[in-house]
């Protein structure tokens, strides 16, 4: 038996007809750049997570480079982080000269340790951006409390959180990337809610905040050649947007049968004493984007999950600190050893709203096979 990592075709499809409607109704009405298309999806967006504004642009990287910028994560200033994320996540705070400042990870979820973050705030500090990673949130409760207290702006990214939630201590569950003063979502092919080539989403409850992204999503333009800062060309793309707009319809189906393959990986993979599964923590609802297991000889099972045709995925091999792109931040080895032991246990099985019982049961199997040898 054979099992992809991630697959687009089989929900392709199942919803052939719908997919093809929407991108071959758009080629018929022809071109338009952020036209209704953007502006429909944008609203369901909105409708979705309950965010007040919503601002498509082309990626979850532009997403946050351009959320960076306006929040003034630049020129010599500093902005704390996880080094164990996608690069981009830290990289948004670099382009534009602001410096990242890690902080370790918390053993059991994978997020930032906020219990970490006060004793790195400097009178130089001016945000902190915690990543929602792969099934849970961070403590926003505790983020939140923090920025407020030494006057920090928070970037969520949220861009592998699409339909996460966080309660905490609060009164009421709110999405990922609308707790914060932006938030950013990726819909790449692979992400829950995903396209079918980049697009990107900036989220905020602050019309000041959400009419400067609109600006610089096309070149800092307040009205058509009329430039009041230097932004970006960073547009959500219509047919992306189009596809979007059918899968977000069903979302919330997605998001249950993600949750349904999770548990049943964890109940088939619970007594093998060479795993650990990662543990959802704090008052929240999660959304199974990956699922991740620590292994023990981990790079040997990928090897045998690959020879026996099961598709994997290390996120991530190397942690941001130890990256030739950030040597000039000076960090070193053993500087954040749970984020450094994570990068060597931590592997991705496949999950997707479309796998089958019979392909999970099948690399439940086959990892106990390879730990029986
Ligand atoms: C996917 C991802 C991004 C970048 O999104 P793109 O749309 O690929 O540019 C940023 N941060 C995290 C944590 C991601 O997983």
């Amino acid at each position: 038996m054979k099992v992809k990592f991630f697959t687009p075709t089989r929900e392709y499809q199942e919803k052939k007809s719908e997919f093809d409607n929407a991108v071959l109704g758009f080629m018929e009405r022809g071109v338009s750049m952020l036209g209704k298309e953007v502006t429909d999806f944008e609203e369901s967006v909105k409708e979705f997570t309950g965010a007040k504004y919503a601002i498509g642009v082309a990626s979850g990287t532009d997403a946050l480079v351009m959320a960076s910028d306006i929040l003034g994560f630049k020129e010599g200033k500093e902005v704390i982080t996880s080094p164990f994320t996608f690069l981009a996540s830290a990289s948004c705070i670099a382009k534009n000269g602001a410096k990242p400042v890690f902080v370790d990870i918390e053993e059991e979820t994978f997020g930032i340790d906020a219990s970490k973050i006060e004793e790195k705030i400097t009178k130089d500090t001016v945000g902190i951006l915690p990543i929602h990673l792969f099934s849970q949130m961070s403590d926003m409760d505790k983020i939140m409390d923090i920025a407020s207290r030494h006057k920090l702006r928070v970037l969520e990214d949220s861009a592998e959180s699409f339909g996460m939630r966080w309660k905490g201590n609060g009164a009421d569950y709110k999405h990922a990337g609308t707790i914060g003063d932006f938030g950013v979502f990726s819909f790449f092919p692979t992400k829950t809610l995903g396209a079918y080539g980049d697009a990107g989403m900036i989220v905020t409850n602050d019309e000041n905040l959400a009419n400067l992204a609109k600006m610089y999503r096309v070149h800092g333009a307040s009205k058509k050649y009329h430039y009041d800062f230097i932004g970006y060309n960073s547009r959500l793309d219509a047919i992306q947007a189009s596809i979007l707009q059918v899968k977000i319809k069903y979302i919330k189906d997605a998001i249950k049968k993600r949750d349904h393959i999770a548990k049943l990986y964890m109940k088939r993979l619970q007594e093998c004493e060479f795993i650990k599964i990662p543990k959802i923590i704090g008052n929240q609802e999660s959304v199974y984007y990956a699922f991740n297991i620590l292994a023990d000889k981990r790079d040997e099972l990928s090897e045998y999950l690959k020879a026996n045709e099961i598709g994997t995925s290390i996120y991530y091999p190397i942690p941001l600190h130890l990256q030739k792109c950030f040597a000039y931040l000076g960090y070193k080895k053993g500087d954040f050893p749970i984020a450094e032991k994570t990068c060597e246990s931590i592997i991705a099985l496949p999950i997707y709203p479309e796998i089958t019982e019979e392909e999970v049961e099948f690399v439940c199997q086959t990892i106990k096979e390879f730990y029986k040898k």
